[in-house]
């Protein structure tokens, strides 16, 4: 099953598409698509100027992002409950680290957007029996039943409504006090087109496309192909946007995506997301920021530890503690030696106390510490792990010691 669909991108013509889902009904997408684009933006244009502007600080090293939050939202679990508790976590972090670095915090979740999932393989067998993976909240539902792993477009209108509701929630959140009073960004992979394609609306005071699902937009790893749709797709939209970069990156990769996605040079406009691994960071990230730092390309640098340090524990996804704070030492090392700017972190974390990532815990009370035996306890993502409210804090705190340059 392919899952390459073509796509036509306004003003960049038809391109190729990675990772999309092969829907059952092709005429019923095209009555979801147009529910969504009679439907209101989620955010409006004054808001993502105003968020790049801020990574426009970030760029030229006055300022920090910290983005985060799951994995792989779900659609029932856009609760006061979980939205809350992701979105404490992260204000209390952004504090933690504007405090230790003296600089502003910019600071951006994951969040009411992040329902659709680019797969390594588009099936998965489980005891002989093969199912279409499970693609995000927006496509088909986790369950490993074939009526749940069936794409069904209706599912995007509901997680457009999932996003709504999260939106609400996180503007209208408890605050403990008026010294965490902020802003608070969206952010998620643009990986599904017949999703934003539909929720991207003119500006009507320049005329310029914006996405309306989200503020920040990313292409992953997996749809980095400049001459791809998502990138044509990145390239026209005015919100500010950032690209993953794992391991097999080459320098010229990046230029390139700059020249495409960047061409009047905006500090703020684009954002390099790095995800290497920490055994990788070290060796790769160099020659990287170097190339771009010569050919004088303004971006944010950020590092996102989770995605290079995935690792099978009794059949389980996780990542450890301690290699997702190593890839961020190493990226801090790595820009302090060649004097650039550190520029944030990109996490998989929730507010809740999961049991997904190992480890965590030195230092503090011993029950904060996640042991493989505790996996299968509170294992509750839909996708990746992310870490617990507890190794968040505390990778935070860690952070906090690293200095920028
Ligand atoms: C993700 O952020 O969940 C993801 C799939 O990342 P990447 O594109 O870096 O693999
Ligand atoms: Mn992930």
């Amino acid at each position: 099953m392919k899952s390459v669909s073509q796509f036509s991108v306004p003003q960049a013509g038809v391109r190729p598409a990675e990772q999309q889902p092969q829907w059952p009904d092709p005429e019923e997408v095209t009555r979801v698509r147009q529910r969504l684009a009679g439907l209101p933006p989620l955010v409006g244009p004054d808001d993502c100027d105003r968020l790049a502007v801020l990574l426009g600080e970030v760029a030229r090293g006055r300022a920090f992002l910290l983005q985060g939050g799951d994995c792989a939202e779900m659609v029932e679990r856009a609760t006061p409950a979980a939205v809350h508790g992701t979105v404490e976590t992260l204000v209390r972090l952004a504090g933690t680290l504007e405090r230790a670095f003296g600089m502003p915090v910019v600071t951006v979740g994951r969040l009411a957007g992040q329902y659709a999932k680019p797969r390594s393989s588009p099936v998965e067998t489980v005891h002989g029996r093969t199912l279409p993976a499970y693609r995000g909240d927006a496509v088909n539902g986790a369950a490993f039943t074939p009526q749940e792993r069936t794409p069904d477009p209706r599912r995007m209108l509901r997680a457009y409504e999932a996003a709504a509701t999260t939106l609400r929630l996180v503007a209208d959140r408890p605050e403990a006090g008026p010294r965490t009073a902020r802003e608070v960004f969206v952010s998620h992979e643009a990986l599904l087109m017949d999703y934003e394609l539909p929720l991207t609306r003119r500006d009507a005071r320049t005329g310029r496309p914006y996405a309306g699902s989200g503020h920040l937009l990313w292409a992953g790893e997996r749809t980095r192909d400049p001459q791809g749709a998502h990138i044509a797709y990145l390239a026209r939209i005015g919100n500010p946007v950032a690209v993953k970069i794992g391991p097999g990156a080459r320098p010229d990769d990046l230029l390139r995506l700059a020249r495409v996605l960047n061409p009047a040079a905006v500090p703020g406009r684009l954002t390099f997301i790095v995800r290497t691994g920490a055994g990788t960071v070290r060796r790769v990230l160099p020659d990287l920021v170097g190339a771009v730092a010569d050919a004088g390309v303004p971006v944010a640098w950020v590092c996102d530890p989770m995605h290079g340090n995935t690792v099978r524990v009794n059949g389980r996804k996780t990542r450890h503690f301690d290699d997702v704070y190593e890839e961020i030492s190493g990226f801090f090392e790595v820009h302090r030696s060649l004097g650039t700017h550190p520029g944030g972190v990109h996490l998989e974390m929730t507010g809740a106390d999961v049991t997904e990532c190992l480890g965590g815990g030195s230092g503090a009370v011993w029950s904060a510490g996640v042991r493989p035996a505790d996996l299968p306890s509170r294992y509750e993502s839909a996708c990746d792990p992310r870490l617990n409210r507890t190794q968040a804090l505390e990778l935070g705190r860690l952070v906090a010691g690293l200095r920028t340059p």
